[in-house]
């Protein structure tokens, strides 16, 4: 058995079901809230009287740092979800499932047990507000969902131990996504693999699965990169490959087997917008998805390429930037861009499509020749010269001065002709796998909660 960790909002039930849940396991039942109380031989209202909530937030993580590896059913404290790395302790090993319960019901259990507030709200008002800031972070640490708002305890347990027992894909449909995946053009290892762990005599119902949604994205990286950090972080998910012409049969499928995610890539970052239910304020804005988290029965999309854009640029906040290209991944740098305070010039081959883009960010845009006029301080190429098996670089090796810093999105080959070029003028320079990097480090969180260091995707991607 793998650990059983608890999460959600105060009054959903941690702690009572928790309880049932490890007597009809057999098992001991761990609260975190019970367990700081005891190491720090303090209630919880005395240390957010006495002290803060930082303090108790502090004790927390120690606490969790702690826990045991063995069997076991742990309840967690409401906030626990907002910190990656008590969600790296508590998802190592474990099968994690989130209760949630309306918050009309949530208000009657905790008048019943008070707890300090969290806010200076009314009781209502608070419940919404910081489930709503917390909730994708408990989407984050969900394998299960399970609503308690009209259930006994002895219900709620027993649900869950259903979804241990069973997880949440029927056999039928098992089976069909299995015959849809031997349908696809997966490397014949990979489908092996995922046969077994779909429809294989010994597979483990709780184990989730996540991919790349792409036409074609047998190049794609993430599943090498994905399935090493499961290993990692020590998580019962599989990554594989969602490669079919049709974003909606991908978006099927990927719902039939309750997937957790998918990393979306070429054709679809447009296209999958309309198979959504909620697409956050950065993605909409870029007009591009690149990540989907299903949750709550629901698709979630967002966009971490920008991310992945403006982390390795965080030292050249109000600079004077080009972008070269107003294409897709040109969408998501000019909004990093912007995000960074910089002014940004957008010049592409094709004029109307620059200003259409500037308009659209809040820049200024000009023709491909305007580059002389422009000294940035800073260059992005946002577009595929340089690409193999192209050897061309977008830009003169005369235009390039050694005080420019020159950043290719460009990341096959690593090193870009512009790239070359750039180093030999001096430039300092940015290689398009550090967005690959950056991006798939936001993913991982958006996935589960964790917090990835960059030097342990660096040593897998070696
Ligand atoms: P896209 O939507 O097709 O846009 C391509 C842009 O490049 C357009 O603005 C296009 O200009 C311009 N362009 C194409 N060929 C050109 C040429 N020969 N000379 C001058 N301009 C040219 O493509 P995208 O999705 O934005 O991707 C662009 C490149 O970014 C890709 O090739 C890829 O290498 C790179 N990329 C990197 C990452 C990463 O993680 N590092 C992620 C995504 C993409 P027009 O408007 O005139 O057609």
């Amino acid at each position: 058995m793998r650990r059983i960790v608890l999460f959600g909002y105060r009054g959903t039930g941690k702690t009572a079901i928790g309880t049932v849940l490890a007597r009809r396991l057999g098992v001991p039942f761990l609260d975190t809230d019970a367990l700081i109380e005891q190491q720090s031989g303090r209630t919880i209202p005395e240390i957010f009287r006495k002290d803060d909530e930082e303090r108790f937030r502090t004790l927390e993580r120690e606490a969790i740092a702690g826990l045991p590896a063995r069997d076991i059913v742990i309840g967690t404290g409401g906030g626990v979800v907002m910190d990656p790395k008590n969600m790296e302790h508590l998802r190592a090993q474990s099968t994690c499932v989130l209760l949630t319960a309306e918050i009309a019901t949530i208000r009657r259990r905790l008048a019943r047990a008070p707890r300090p507030p969290l806010t200076s709200l009314p009781a209502d008002q608070e419940i919404a507000e910081v489930i709503a800031r917390r909730r994708h972070n408990y989407a984050a640490a969900a394998d299960f969902c399970v609503d308690t708002s009209r259930t006994t305890n002895e219900e709620a347990a027993g649900r869950i131990l259903g979804l241990l027992e069973h997880g949440t894909i029927p056999a039928p449909v098992r089976e069909a996504a299995a015959k849809w995946f031997a349908a696809t053009p997966l490397p014949a290892p990979e489908r092996e693999q995922l046969q077994s762990l779909l429809t294989g005599p010994g597979h483990d119902p709780r184990t989730r699965f996540l991919g790349v949604a792409g036409w074609p994205c047998g190049h794609s990286r993430s599943p090498l990169l994905f399935n090493r950090l499961f290993e990692k972080y020590q998580l019962d998910c599989h990554y594989t490959r969602f490669e079919d012409p049709s974003i909606s049969a991908i978006m099927e499928t990927a719902r039939s087997i309750d997937a957790k995610g998918l990393s979306v890539t070429i054709p679809f970052k447009q296209d999958v917008m309309a198979c959504l239910d909620e697409i956050d304020d950065a993605a909409r804005q870029i007009g591009a998805i690149n990540t989907v988290v299903f949750a709550y029965g629901e698709a979630y999309g967002c966009n971490t390429d920008w991310l992945g854009i403006k982390k390795p640029l965080a030292g050249h906040k109000g600079a004077r930037a080009v972008l070269l290209g107003a294409g897709g991944v040109a969408a998501a740098a000019a909004y990093a861009l912007m995000d960074l305070g910089m002014e940004v010039t957008i010049l592409n081959r094709t004029p109307e499509k620059a200003r259409a883009l500037a308009e659209r960010s809040g820049c200024r845009w000009g023709a491909w020749d305007d580059f002389d006029r422009t000294n940035p301080d800073l260059v992005v190429n946002a577009t595929p010269v340089g690409m193999q098996p192209d050897t061309k670089s977008p830009l003169r090796d005369d235009q390039l001065k050694k005080e420019m810093t020159v950043f290719d999105l460009v990341y096959t080959p690593p090193v870009t002709p512009l790239i070359t070029a750039a180093r030999k003028a001096g430039c300092a320079t940015i290689i398009g796998t550090e967005v690959f990097i950056h991006q798939a480090r936001e993913q991982f969180r958006l996935f589960f909660g964790i917090d990835v260091p960059d030097t342990v995707i660096r040593e897998i991607l070696a």
